[in-house]
Protein backbone atom coordinates (compact mmCIF):
# COMPACT_ATOMS: atom_id res chain seq x y z
CA UNK A 1 0.00 0.00 0.00
CA UNK A 2 1.12 3.27 -0.85
CA UNK A 3 0.74 6.07 2.43
CA UNK A 4 0.96 9.47 2.19
CA UNK A 5 3.09 11.49 4.94
CA UNK A 6 -0.35 11.30 7.33
CA UNK A 7 1.47 14.83 8.57
CA UNK A 8 0.55 16.57 5.27
CA UNK A 9 -3.99 16.07 6.68
CA UNK A 10 -3.05 17.86 9.97
CA UNK A 11 -2.40 21.33 7.91
CA UNK A 12 -4.80 23.52 8.20
CA UNK A 13 -5.58 24.37 4.68
CA UNK A 14 -4.14 28.19 4.15
CA UNK A 15 -7.58 29.85 4.10
CA UNK A 16 -6.44 33.17 4.43
CA UNK A 17 -5.39 34.23 0.93
CA UNK A 18 -7.63 32.37 -1.08
CA UNK A 19 -10.59 33.93 1.26
CA UNK A 20 -9.24 37.00 0.79
CA UNK A 21 -9.07 36.49 -3.07
CA UNK A 22 -12.47 35.44 -3.02
CA UNK A 23 -13.91 38.15 -1.39
CA UNK A 24 -11.88 40.38 -3.40
CA UNK A 25 -13.38 38.99 -6.78
CA UNK A 26 -16.68 38.91 -5.02
CA UNK A 27 -16.39 42.71 -4.45
CA UNK A 28 -15.20 43.55 -7.56
CA UNK A 29 -18.03 41.38 -9.37
CA UNK A 30 -20.49 43.26 -7.81
CA UNK A 31 -19.31 46.52 -7.95
CA UNK A 32 -17.29 46.47 -11.48
CA UNK A 33 -16.23 50.39 -11.34
CA UNK A 34 -14.43 49.95 -8.12
CA UNK A 35 -10.90 50.83 -7.86
CA UNK A 36 -9.50 48.54 -5.41
CA UNK A 37 -6.46 49.85 -3.73
CA UNK A 38 -4.39 46.21 -2.40
CA UNK A 39 -2.54 47.21 1.01
CA UNK A 40 -2.51 43.44 1.85
CA UNK A 41 0.35 42.44 0.11
CA UNK A 42 4.03 41.33 1.22
CA UNK A 43 5.76 41.03 -2.13
CA UNK A 44 7.97 44.26 -2.70
CA UNK A 45 6.98 46.96 -6.12
CA UNK A 46 9.37 48.67 -6.60
CA UNK A 47 11.65 47.63 -9.57
CA UNK A 48 15.50 46.70 -8.68
CA UNK A 49 18.15 49.34 -8.07
CA UNK A 50 20.00 50.05 -11.74
CA UNK A 51 23.45 48.92 -9.61
CA UNK A 52 22.06 45.54 -9.50
CA UNK A 53 20.53 45.33 -12.97
CA UNK A 54 23.86 46.56 -14.52
CA UNK A 55 25.86 43.56 -12.48
CA UNK A 56 23.80 41.24 -13.66
CA UNK A 57 23.51 42.37 -17.09
CA UNK A 58 27.59 41.76 -17.14
CA UNK A 59 26.72 38.28 -15.25
CA UNK A 60 24.73 37.63 -18.48
CA UNK A 61 27.41 38.46 -20.49
CA UNK A 62 30.30 36.57 -18.19
CA UNK A 63 28.15 33.20 -19.37
CA UNK A 64 27.89 34.14 -23.01
CA UNK A 65 31.82 33.63 -23.51
CA UNK A 66 33.66 30.43 -22.65
CA UNK A 67 36.36 32.01 -21.62
CA UNK A 68 34.39 33.74 -18.41
CA UNK A 69 31.48 30.80 -18.33
CA UNK A 70 30.27 29.86 -14.64
CA UNK A 71 28.98 26.28 -14.18
CA UNK A 72 28.11 24.99 -10.96
CA UNK A 73 29.21 27.05 -8.09
CA UNK A 74 30.94 26.54 -4.63
CA UNK A 75 28.52 24.90 -2.30
CA UNK A 76 28.31 27.71 0.08
CA UNK A 77 27.84 30.04 -2.24
CA UNK A 78 30.83 32.71 -3.89
CA UNK A 79 33.20 34.07 -1.79
CA UNK A 80 32.93 37.25 -3.82
CA UNK A 81 29.53 37.35 -2.09
CA UNK A 82 30.06 35.68 1.20
CA UNK A 83 33.00 38.45 2.15
CA UNK A 84 31.18 41.18 1.09
CA UNK A 85 28.43 39.57 3.42
CA UNK A 86 31.06 39.08 5.74
CA UNK A 87 32.11 42.73 5.74
CA UNK A 88 29.49 44.30 5.34
CA UNK A 89 26.57 42.68 7.29
CA UNK A 90 28.93 41.88 10.34
CA UNK A 91 31.97 43.50 10.63
CA UNK A 92 30.63 46.94 9.64
CA UNK A 93 28.34 46.10 12.66
CA UNK A 94 30.95 44.84 15.03
CA UNK A 95 30.06 41.16 14.80
CA UNK A 96 32.46 38.51 14.40
CA UNK A 97 30.70 36.15 11.45
CA UNK A 98 33.44 34.65 8.99
CA UNK A 99 32.93 34.11 5.20
CA UNK A 100 32.89 30.20 5.94
CA UNK A 101 30.07 30.61 8.72
CA UNK A 102 27.83 32.13 5.62
CA UNK A 103 25.74 29.81 3.73
CA UNK A 104 23.95 31.53 0.30
CA UNK A 105 21.14 30.30 -0.86
CA UNK A 106 17.99 30.92 -3.09
CA UNK A 107 16.01 32.62 -0.35
CA UNK A 108 15.25 32.96 3.33
CA UNK A 109 11.77 30.78 3.04
CA UNK A 110 13.48 27.86 2.09
CA UNK A 111 15.96 28.02 4.65
CA UNK A 112 13.91 28.67 7.34
CA UNK A 113 11.55 25.68 6.28
CA UNK A 114 14.67 23.48 5.74
CA UNK A 115 16.50 24.02 8.83
CA UNK A 116 14.36 21.87 10.80
CA UNK A 117 15.41 19.26 9.14
CA UNK A 118 18.42 18.82 11.14
CA UNK A 119 17.16 18.46 14.77
CA UNK A 120 15.33 15.17 16.11
CA UNK A 121 11.43 14.53 15.89
CA UNK A 122 11.11 14.99 19.70
CA UNK A 123 12.43 18.65 19.94
CA UNK A 124 10.60 21.01 21.60
CA UNK A 125 9.36 23.81 19.47
CA UNK A 126 7.86 27.53 20.13
CA UNK A 127 6.62 29.89 18.14
CA UNK A 128 5.36 33.49 17.97
CA UNK A 129 1.35 34.08 18.16
CA UNK A 130 0.82 35.49 15.27
CA UNK A 131 3.16 33.97 13.09
CA UNK A 132 4.82 33.51 9.59
CA UNK A 133 3.19 30.24 8.66
CA UNK A 134 6.56 28.30 7.61
CA UNK A 135 8.12 28.29 10.77
CA UNK A 136 5.08 26.35 12.33
CA UNK A 137 4.03 24.47 8.75
CA UNK A 138 6.79 22.72 8.08
CA UNK A 139 7.55 21.54 11.52
CA UNK A 140 3.64 19.84 11.18
CA UNK A 141 4.94 18.40 7.41
CA UNK A 142 8.05 16.71 9.59
CA UNK A 143 5.65 15.07 12.30
CA UNK A 144 6.74 17.50 15.14
CA UNK A 145 2.93 18.53 16.35
CA UNK A 146 -0.14 17.00 16.98
CA UNK A 147 -3.75 18.09 15.24
CA UNK A 148 -4.96 21.58 14.90
CA UNK A 149 -7.75 22.36 17.16
CA UNK A 150 -9.02 25.79 16.89
CA UNK A 151 -6.30 27.39 15.23
CA UNK A 152 -3.06 25.79 17.07
CA UNK A 153 -1.14 22.82 17.14
CA UNK A 154 -0.79 20.08 19.56
CA UNK A 155 2.98 19.97 21.04
CA UNK A 156 3.65 23.15 20.01
CA UNK A 157 4.41 26.35 22.23
CA UNK A 158 2.40 29.54 20.76
CA UNK A 159 4.23 33.02 22.31
CA UNK A 160 1.78 35.62 22.60
CA UNK A 161 2.78 38.67 21.11
CA UNK A 162 0.44 41.35 21.89
CA UNK A 163 0.12 45.00 23.45
CA UNK A 164 0.60 43.71 26.85
CA UNK A 165 4.40 42.31 26.05
CA UNK A 166 4.42 44.88 22.68
CA UNK A 167 4.36 42.17 20.84
CA UNK A 168 7.63 40.90 22.02
CA UNK A 169 7.30 37.71 24.07
CA UNK A 170 9.42 37.16 27.07
CA UNK A 171 11.51 34.07 27.66
CA UNK A 172 10.63 32.11 30.27
CA UNK A 173 7.06 31.96 27.94
CA UNK A 174 9.19 29.27 25.79
CA UNK A 175 10.54 27.71 29.17
CA UNK A 176 10.91 23.68 28.53
CA UNK A 177 11.37 24.40 24.76
CA UNK A 178 14.41 23.33 22.51
CA UNK A 179 13.93 25.46 19.74
CA UNK A 180 12.44 29.10 19.14
CA UNK A 181 11.51 31.17 15.86
CA UNK A 182 12.29 34.68 16.30
CA UNK A 183 11.30 37.13 13.40
CA UNK A 184 12.59 40.77 14.37
CA UNK A 185 11.11 43.02 12.80
CA UNK A 186 8.43 40.80 13.14
CA UNK A 187 6.08 40.03 9.97
CA UNK A 188 3.39 40.34 10.85
CA UNK A 189 3.30 43.03 13.75
CA UNK A 190 5.95 45.28 12.38
CA UNK A 191 7.22 45.16 15.65
CA UNK A 192 10.95 45.24 16.56
CA UNK A 193 13.57 43.74 19.42
CA UNK A 194 15.50 46.09 21.69
CA UNK A 195 18.98 44.74 22.37
CA UNK A 196 17.80 44.35 25.77
CA UNK A 197 15.17 42.19 25.10
CA UNK A 198 16.91 40.08 22.48
CA UNK A 199 19.84 39.50 25.11
CA UNK A 200 17.31 38.34 27.77
CA UNK A 201 16.62 35.45 25.04
CA UNK A 202 20.36 34.73 24.05
CA UNK A 203 21.28 33.93 27.86
CA UNK A 204 17.57 32.21 28.13
CA UNK A 205 18.67 29.93 24.91
CA UNK A 206 22.62 29.36 26.41
CA UNK A 207 21.38 28.63 30.28
CA UNK A 208 18.60 26.10 28.64
CA UNK A 209 20.72 24.61 25.73
CA UNK A 210 18.09 25.91 23.12
CA UNK A 211 18.96 27.28 20.13
CA UNK A 212 17.25 30.43 18.82
CA UNK A 213 16.34 30.39 14.83
CA UNK A 214 16.48 34.55 14.25
CA UNK A 215 14.79 35.72 10.79
CA UNK A 216 16.00 38.88 10.29
CA UNK A 217 14.39 39.16 6.74
CA UNK A 218 13.29 43.01 7.62
CA UNK A 219 16.75 43.92 8.81
CA UNK A 220 17.17 46.69 6.27
CA UNK A 221 14.05 48.40 7.36
CA UNK A 222 15.50 49.35 10.86
CA UNK A 223 16.10 53.25 11.04
CA UNK A 224 15.81 53.35 14.94
CA UNK A 225 19.66 53.83 16.57
CA UNK A 226 20.10 50.82 19.35
CA UNK A 227 17.91 48.24 17.66
CA UNK A 228 20.06 45.05 16.49
CA UNK A 229 20.01 43.77 12.81
CA UNK A 230 21.34 40.80 13.80
CA UNK A 231 20.86 38.31 16.69
CA UNK A 232 24.65 38.68 16.86
CA UNK A 233 24.68 42.04 18.27
CA UNK A 234 24.17 39.80 21.39
CA UNK A 235 27.21 38.56 23.98
CA UNK A 236 27.14 34.84 23.76
CA UNK A 237 24.24 34.41 20.30
CA UNK A 238 26.98 32.42 18.43
CA UNK A 239 26.59 29.80 20.80
CA UNK A 240 23.07 29.49 20.43
CA UNK A 241 21.76 31.26 17.82
CA UNK A 242 21.23 30.66 13.49
CA UNK A 243 20.48 34.09 12.15
CA UNK A 244 18.32 34.03 8.64
CA UNK A 245 19.06 37.04 6.09
CA UNK A 246 16.75 37.61 2.52
CA UNK A 247 17.59 39.69 -0.35
CA UNK A 248 13.96 39.64 -1.30
CA UNK A 249 12.34 42.92 1.38
CA UNK A 250 16.04 44.22 1.44
CA UNK A 251 16.88 44.45 -2.61
CA UNK A 252 13.59 43.83 -3.91
CA UNK A 253 14.71 40.27 -4.85
CA UNK A 254 11.73 38.45 -4.62
CA UNK A 255 11.61 37.42 -8.05
CA UNK A 256 15.37 37.07 -8.38
CA UNK A 257 15.76 34.62 -4.85
CA UNK A 258 18.78 35.03 -3.01
CA UNK A 259 19.52 34.78 0.53
CA UNK A 260 21.94 33.80 3.27
CA UNK A 261 22.05 31.71 6.44
CA UNK A 262 24.48 31.75 9.33
CA UNK A 263 25.58 28.75 11.30
CA UNK A 264 28.25 29.89 13.44
CA UNK A 265 30.93 27.28 14.05
CA UNK A 266 31.18 25.37 17.94
CA UNK A 267 27.19 26.00 17.51
CA UNK A 268 25.85 22.73 18.69
CA UNK A 269 23.02 20.34 19.37
CA UNK A 270 23.18 17.13 21.52
CA UNK A 271 23.30 13.33 20.30
CA UNK A 272 21.19 10.66 21.84
CA UNK A 273 24.14 9.87 24.48
CA UNK A 274 24.67 13.88 25.26
CA UNK A 275 27.77 14.78 23.30
CA UNK A 276 27.33 17.70 21.17
CA UNK A 277 27.84 17.73 17.62
CA UNK A 278 28.18 20.67 15.36
CA UNK A 279 25.83 22.21 13.25
CA UNK A 280 27.47 23.88 10.83
CA UNK A 281 28.77 20.25 9.03
CA UNK A 282 25.08 19.29 9.27
CA UNK A 283 23.74 22.14 7.19
CA UNK A 284 26.77 22.07 4.90
CA UNK A 285 25.85 18.17 4.24
CA UNK A 286 22.21 19.59 4.18
CA UNK A 287 23.05 22.07 1.26
CA UNK A 288 25.18 20.02 -0.70
CA UNK A 289 23.12 17.26 -0.56
CA UNK A 290 19.66 18.72 -1.35
CA UNK A 291 20.99 22.30 -3.14
CA UNK A 292 23.02 23.58 -5.97
CA UNK A 293 23.50 26.90 -5.14
CA UNK A 294 21.91 30.23 -6.38
CA UNK A 295 22.92 31.15 -9.99
CA UNK A 296 25.96 32.72 -10.55
CA UNK A 297 23.85 36.12 -12.10
CA UNK A 298 21.85 36.35 -9.05
CA UNK A 299 24.93 36.21 -6.72
CA UNK A 300 26.45 38.91 -8.55
CA UNK A 301 23.77 40.38 -8.72
CA UNK A 302 23.50 40.16 -4.89
CA UNK A 303 27.21 41.27 -4.07
CA UNK A 304 26.31 44.65 -6.28
CA UNK A 305 24.03 45.35 -3.27
CA UNK A 306 26.71 46.29 -1.50
CA UNK A 307 28.59 48.57 -3.86
CA UNK A 308 28.70 52.00 -3.19
CA UNK A 309 26.23 52.95 -5.46
CA UNK A 310 24.10 49.80 -4.52
CA UNK A 311 23.86 50.69 -1.06
CA UNK A 312 22.88 53.99 -1.53
CA UNK A 313 20.05 52.94 -4.37
CA UNK A 314 18.80 49.89 -1.84
CA UNK A 315 18.64 52.75 1.19
CA UNK A 316 16.30 54.73 -1.36
CA UNK A 317 14.23 52.72 -2.15
CA UNK A 318 13.44 51.34 1.52
CA UNK A 319 13.08 54.68 2.57
CA UNK A 320 10.59 54.85 0.06
CA UNK A 321 8.40 52.34 1.70
CA UNK A 322 9.38 53.52 5.48
CA UNK A 323 7.29 57.06 4.01
CA UNK A 324 4.49 55.30 2.97
CA UNK A 325 4.58 53.25 6.61
CA UNK A 326 4.72 56.81 8.14
CA UNK A 327 2.48 58.13 6.05
CA UNK A 328 -0.26 55.81 6.89
CA UNK A 329 0.76 55.33 10.49
CA UNK A 330 0.14 58.56 10.96
CA UNK A 331 -3.30 59.08 9.60
CA UNK A 332 -4.83 55.60 10.69
CA UNK A 333 -3.83 56.85 14.29
CA UNK A 334 -5.14 60.21 13.66
CA UNK A 335 -8.32 58.43 13.16
CA UNK A 336 -8.06 57.11 16.78
CA UNK A 337 -6.18 53.60 16.23
CA UNK A 338 -3.17 52.03 17.81
CA UNK A 339 -0.95 50.90 15.32
CA UNK A 340 2.61 48.73 15.99
CA UNK A 341 4.99 48.78 12.94
CA UNK A 342 5.11 51.24 10.10
CA UNK A 343 8.57 53.11 11.27
CA UNK A 344 11.44 50.05 11.47
CA UNK A 345 9.19 47.90 9.17
CA UNK A 346 7.20 47.58 6.06
CA UNK A 347 4.03 46.62 7.76
CA UNK A 348 1.91 47.93 10.11
CA UNK A 349 -0.45 46.21 12.63
CA UNK A 350 -3.69 48.06 13.32
CA UNK A 351 -5.86 47.40 16.15
CA UNK A 352 -9.10 47.17 14.77
CA UNK A 353 -11.43 48.04 17.96
CA UNK A 354 -13.24 44.62 16.42
CA UNK A 355 -13.12 41.47 14.95
CA UNK A 356 -10.67 40.99 11.85
CA UNK A 357 -12.62 39.67 9.12
CA UNK A 358 -15.34 42.55 9.97
CA UNK A 359 -12.80 45.52 9.47
CA UNK A 360 -11.72 43.63 6.52
CA UNK A 361 -14.92 43.28 5.04
CA UNK A 362 -15.51 47.23 5.81
CA UNK A 363 -12.44 48.19 4.81
CA UNK A 364 -12.98 46.41 1.57
CA UNK A 365 -16.88 47.13 0.84
CA UNK A 366 -17.04 50.85 2.30
CA UNK A 367 -13.15 51.95 1.32
CA UNK A 368 -12.01 49.66 -1.92
CA UNK A 369 -8.98 48.65 0.01
CA UNK A 370 -7.67 45.61 0.78
CA UNK A 371 -5.85 44.53 4.29
CA UNK A 372 -4.99 41.43 5.08
CA UNK A 373 -6.83 40.21 8.67
CA UNK A 374 -4.70 39.80 11.48
CA UNK A 375 -6.58 36.48 12.91
CA UNK A 376 -4.93 34.52 9.15
CA UNK A 377 -1.55 34.79 10.91
CA UNK A 378 -2.82 33.18 14.81
CA UNK A 379 -5.27 33.27 17.48
CA UNK A 380 -3.52 36.26 18.84
CA UNK A 381 -3.91 38.29 15.80
CA UNK A 382 -7.88 38.62 16.12
CA UNK A 383 -9.16 41.77 16.67
CA UNK A 384 -5.45 43.30 13.94
CA UNK A 385 -5.25 43.80 10.22
CA UNK A 386 -1.91 44.27 8.67
CA UNK A 387 -1.48 46.49 5.96
CA UNK A 388 1.68 46.76 3.77
CA UNK A 389 3.73 49.54 2.77
CA UNK A 390 4.89 48.19 -0.73
CA UNK A 391 2.93 50.01 -2.82
CA UNK A 392 2.75 53.16 -4.85
CA UNK A 393 2.72 56.69 -3.29
CA UNK A 394 -0.31 57.44 -5.28
CA UNK A 395 -2.22 54.36 -4.31
CA UNK A 396 -1.19 54.92 -0.77
CA UNK A 397 -1.85 58.86 -0.35
CA UNK A 398 -5.83 57.68 -2.21
CA UNK A 399 -6.02 54.81 0.40
CA UNK A 400 -5.16 57.16 3.23
CA UNK A 401 -8.39 59.75 2.05
CA UNK A 402 -10.18 56.86 1.25
CA UNK A 403 -9.75 55.05 5.33
CA UNK A 404 -10.21 58.91 6.64
CA UNK A 405 -13.74 58.75 5.26
CA UNK A 406 -14.66 55.25 6.53
CA UNK A 407 -12.67 55.16 9.57
C1 LIG B 1 9.43 37.77 3.02
C2 LIG B 1 9.91 37.00 4.19
C3 LIG B 1 11.05 36.20 4.09
C4 LIG B 1 11.86 36.15 2.83
O1 LIG B 1 11.63 35.01 2.10
P1 LIG B 1 12.41 34.78 0.76
O2 LIG B 1 12.25 33.30 0.55
O3 LIG B 1 13.84 35.14 0.97
O4 LIG B 1 11.75 35.59 -0.30
C5 LIG B 1 11.49 35.52 5.22
N1 LIG B 1 10.84 35.63 6.38
C6 LIG B 1 9.75 36.39 6.52
C7 LIG B 1 9.11 36.50 7.84
C8 LIG B 1 9.25 37.09 5.42
O5 LIG B 1 8.15 37.83 5.55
Amino acid sequence: MLHVNENYSKIKASYLFTEIAHRVSAHQAANPDAKIIRLGIGDVTEPLAPAVIEAMHKAVDDVADRSSFYGYGPEQGYAFLRDKVAAVDFAERGVDIASDEIFISDGAKCDCGNIQELFGDDVKIAVGDPVYPVYVDTNVMAGRTGANENGRYANLTYLTCDASNGFVPSPESANGCDIVYLCYPNNPTGAVATKEQLQAWVDWANANKALILFDAAYEAFIRTPGIPHSIYECEGARKCAIEFRSYSKTAGFTGIRCGYTVVPKGLVAYAADGSPVELRPMWMRRQTTKFNGASYITQRGAEAVYSPEGREQCRKIIDFYLENGRLMKEAIESLGYSVTGGGDSPYLWVDAKGGSWDIFDKLLKEANVVTTPGAGFGAAGEGYIRISSFNSRENVLEAIERLKGVL
